[in-house]
């Protein structure tokens, strides 16, 4: 046994989206499994990872600058491993660079073999030589891996991989590969025993969780999902994310307006609101049918609170496509969104486009374009003033300890005097001050609710 590692300790340190984080609490849970327990002092810990992404260009930098300070550390604690899993492993020019490049990295895996893990370090433990494994694709998701929850109230339920659409701009069809589905029992059960648990929220993920069930028998589908979810007693609320607009069906609409337990909130990408921008996406859907979707889900869904994502200066995209895309936002006012400027993502057609947009008007739009929604975020909270909602409370306010915050079923992020025993209940709170990102309130008791729990019972906002 050439490398043999004392410390029975592990740092992660994860980039990117919500797979990730779901990724990294199944790395804890093997590795709690496994008798390890957490560090954060990276000078002592015996095992680092570095779960990367690669959604963006400047992220593969930062991944790179963390992997190089790594070095340093390596001199004063020897015995210390790095492995690196994540997205970015799926791009062998990574993997060619980090073997060629990087001798402090010891382990390298991949999104699909991530269960992998304990073998690659005990073989790395008993012959001390790099491991590198990383799979190209898989065609199932490893069920019943230990997790380790960042929350004991809420979870991340994965409920398929990968995905098929191909945006011009995205890596991730070549990162994560093709859709592949769970088994709906299998996802049944596992939220089942997260509420046996104490779990009283689960999100739902997937690329692109619209087309869950796809790959799966004919009636697999997400409206039926959120359905049979809907029935386990004793779970409170059922989020998800993301929809993909092209695949937001009527059937799903109507579950989300059915299911009690469903949120009535939905983050719905629609990156652009110019048809010929979006034609240059390959998102498959029009300005049309972006503002007949959202009509959709605002008669049907009480109080439904939309947030989206937007690019702005997308290879070609003119003062006119921009414009458009403010049109869409007015039109469906969303309650807020993630803005991005388009930045060039190698390896994805958009990459190689002709006309990319100069730096500063990129900047001039999503100036604009925040400006437009920071005033319909605002417009819509107001409609929220001395209201009593539901709130989910999640942890102390990270600018006073004596403040907890929470989030509304509609995701507002609502902050007010508690303590620690708040958290992971859902309380009532009056709003007192409606804010543009936030909502500040009261707690109130039951009694003085008149019984309203329910926070469909408060008035409908004008906006919705
Ligand atoms: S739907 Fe498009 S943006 Fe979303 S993961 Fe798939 S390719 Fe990327």
């Amino acid at each position: 046994m050439k490398h043999f590692n004392k410390k029975l300790t592990f740092f992660i340190k994860t980039f990117g989206c919500a797979m990730n984080e779901n990724d990294s609490e199944k790395l804890s849970g093997m590795l709690k499994a496994l008798g390890y327990v957490e560090e954060n002092d990276i000078n002592k810990v015996g095992l680092v990872i570095f779960n990367t992404c690669s959604i963006r260009e400047n992220a593969d930098d930062r991944v790179f600058g963390n992997i190089g300070a790594i070095k340093t550390v390596k001199k004063t604690n020897p015995d210390l491993i790095l492995a690196v899993c994540g997205c970015m492993m799926q791009q062998p020019e990574i993997v060619k660079k980090i073997v060629r490049t990087y001798p402090q990295v010891d382990l390298v895996f991949g999104t699909h073999n991530i269960h992998q893990f304990p073998e690659l370090l005990n073989n790395f433990l008993v012959n001390g030589q790099r491991m590198i494994e990383v799979w190209e694709d898989s065609d199932a998701i490893v069920e019943d891996l230990p997790t380790d929850r960042r929350y004991p109230f809420k979870a991340f339920v994965t409920i398929m991989n990968g995905c098929n659409n191909f945006c011009t701009y995205c890596i991730v069809p070549y990162t994560r590969g093709r859709e592949v589905s769970r088994q709906p029992g299998k996802i049944f059960n596992e939220v089942q025993a997260l509420v046996a648990d104490g779990c009283v929220e689960v999100t739902l993920l997937g690329q692109n969780v619209n087309s869950y069930g796809n790959d799966l028998e004919k009636d697999v589908n997400f409206a039926n999902l959120l359905r049979k979810l809907n029935t386990i007693e004793n779970l409170k609320r059922i989020r998800f994310m993301t929809s993909h607009p092209k695949d937001l069906t009527d059937a799903v609409i109507e579950a989300i307006a059915d299911c009690d337990k469903v949120c009535n909130y939905i983050h719905l990408p629609i990156q652009s609101g110019s048809t010929r921008i979006l034609k240059a996406m390959n998102r498959k859907y029009t300005q049309e049918d972006i503002i007949n979707r959202v009509q959709k889900m605002k008669d049907r869904i009480p109080d439904v609170a939309i947030t989206t994502d937007i690019i702005v200066g997308f290879p070609g995209e003119t003062e006119e496509d921009f414009m458009e895309t403010l049109k869409v936002i007015k039109a469906c006012k969303f309650d807020s969104a993630f803005t991005f400027l388009y930045s060039i993502r190698t390896g994805t057609p958009a990459a190689t486009m002709e006309n990319q947009i100069p730096e500063e008007i990129k900047h001039d739009r999503i100036n604009r374009c925040l400006e437009v929604l920071h005033q319909i975020g605002h417009d819509i909270n107001q409609n929220y003033q001395d209201r009593v909602v539901e709130v989910l409370v999640e942890e102390t306010s990270r600018n006073n300890p004596d403040r907890m915050t929470g989030r509304t079923r509609t995701g507002k992020l609502v902050i007010f005097e508690g303590d620690l025993s708040d958290i992971g209940k859902q309380v009532m709170i009056k709003i007192t001050d409606a804010k543009t990102f936030s909502l500040d309130g009261k707690k109130i008791e039951q009694e003085e609710t008149d019984g309203r729990i329910n926070p469909y019972d408060d008035p409908v906002p004008e906006n919705s």
